[in-house]
């Protein structure tokens, strides 16, 4: 992983919702967005705290009408997470949600068309300390006969790239953006530049980060249902990241949002952005060997086991113990199933061999014992004290016998024991 690029820092938060730092040294910041009416209390302040429990660093609230800045007092009251309001359109939402105490406000520059209105929120947030990020997504930047003109004048600085016209319109629209908070010495600034095209988004970054130094908040618009939308996130995303470029991310998708919070961790734990909290499932692919269900024992195990282990155990679910073992390689916890019953491994050791309808409580029980050993420090995490291999399918020629006779190995066989 190549160095991260450096950036101004930001803040934003409270007392009540600490300090979250975004830019500069300060760790990547997952972030997402409600789906509730922000004018509906009750459910805004459920799916904040809701989406904040699932690893949610920051999120933001849409707030098109009064009676949404009108709400925000309470949220902001009834929350420990600091929030956003995005602003479309209306400069008078932006001026209400700082009066409310909102922790940053989030602004399209483009879509507010008297620059004495954009200058009125930069004072505003100016006055409070709050943050702005300015965005310059593909869809919004600039009416299309504009847009025409300027692709034109700016295109051939691009001319050679793939998305010359675009990135130079998206580069120059940034910096007409840039021109009127810098006019006010405002640089409380994040950047995005989103696209719906994965390619476009990665090279519209990429150029960015070359130009600017403000913070980058990464993330694909309009990327489709949580199948795609996931994909091409998390390809834009992984490969920005992967060159050092971006301070936080949100991955969005048509979908439940705490499904994005949930993938934005995970990409930042394969990254090694993060580090992990809770158990890290493992589950093989399935094949035709198996023999029992596991797809709904796989989402039986990830829902028991993210409500409960705060330990990063490895946690592996396989579906038979012909290639089981191998695959399960490095697991701290594993269950090896087949035949309508799973035997489980805790380190290496068999613990026990159950009918299907006892792994999931069996295997939830051996996670809660094991991390107890691992936090009174009995056990470490990633330590086996025995091997274990497969069945020989190929008798006592195959590989492996001699240490299976030598008692060197654990052989699993799925039969009741
Ligand atoms: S563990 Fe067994 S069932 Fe699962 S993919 Fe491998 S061979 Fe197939």
């Amino acid at each position: 992983m190549p160095d991260r690029r450096l950036t101004r820092q930001i803040s934003l938060g409270d007392e009540r919702t600490g300090i979250v730092k975004i830019g500069g040294d300060a760790p990547v910041a997952v972030q997402t967005m409600t789906t509730s009416f922000t004018h509906d209390v009750e459910s805004s302040v459920a799916e904040i705290n809701r989406l904040h429990a699932a690893g949610a660093d920051v999120i933001r609230v849409a707030v098109p009408e009064k009676k949404d800045t009108e709400a925000l007092p309470e949220i902001l009251a009834r929350t420990r997470v600091p929030i956003v309001a995005d602003v479309h359109f209306h400069f008078k939402r932006a001026l209400e949600a700082v009066d409310a105490g909102i922790h940053k406000i989030r602004l399209n520059p483009g879509n507010i068309s008297d620059r004495g209105q954009v200058e009125a929120v930069i004072d505003a947030c100016k006055d409070r300390g709050i943050p702005i990020r300015i965005g310059v997504n593909e869809g919004s930047i600039i009416e299309r006969r504009d847009k025409q003109m300027r692709a034109k004048e700016l295109g051939q600085f691009f001319s050679e790239h793939r998305h010359g016209q675009m990135l130079a319109l998206m580069i120059a629209k940034l910096e007409e953006y840039l021109d009127i908070f810098h006019a006010k010495d405002f640089y409380d600034l994040a950047i995005s530049a989103k696209s719906m095209d994965t390619m476009l988004t990665v090279d519209a970054y990429t150029e960015i980060s070359k130009r600017f130094d403000y913070p980058l908040h990464l993330g694909v618009t309009h990327a489709g249902p949580k199948e795609t939308g996931c994909i091409r996130s998390v390809t834009a995303l992984g490969s920005l990241l992967q060159q050092g470029i971006g301070d936080t991310i949100r991955i969005s998708y048509a979908s439940d949002p705490i499904h994005e919070v949930e993938d934005g961790n995970e990409l930042l734990f394969c990254l090694g952005l993060r580090e992990r909290v809770g158990a890290e499932l493992i589950a093989c692919p399935t094949c035709g060997r198996l023999q029992v269900d596991l797809f709904e024992l796989v989402q039986e195990v990830k829902r028991t086991l993210q409500d409960e282990i705060v330990v990063p155990m490895k946690v592996a679910v396989m579906g038979c113990v012909v290639n089981g073992p191998g695959e399960a390689e490095g697991a701290d916890v594993a269950v090896f199933a087949g035949n309508q019953r799973g035997i489980i491994y805790v380190q290496g050791q068999k613990v026990a061999n159950v009918p299907e309808n006892e792994i999931l409580d069996r295997l939830r029980k051996e996670c809660q014992d094991f991390e107890k050993r691992v936090l009174s420090g009995e056990s470490k995490l990633g330590e086996k004290t025995v091997d274990i291999i497969p069945p020989d399918p190929i008798g006592d020629l195959g590989s492996g016998i001699e240490k299976i006779r030598a008692g060197l190995v654990e052989k699993p066989t799925i039969g009741r024991t």
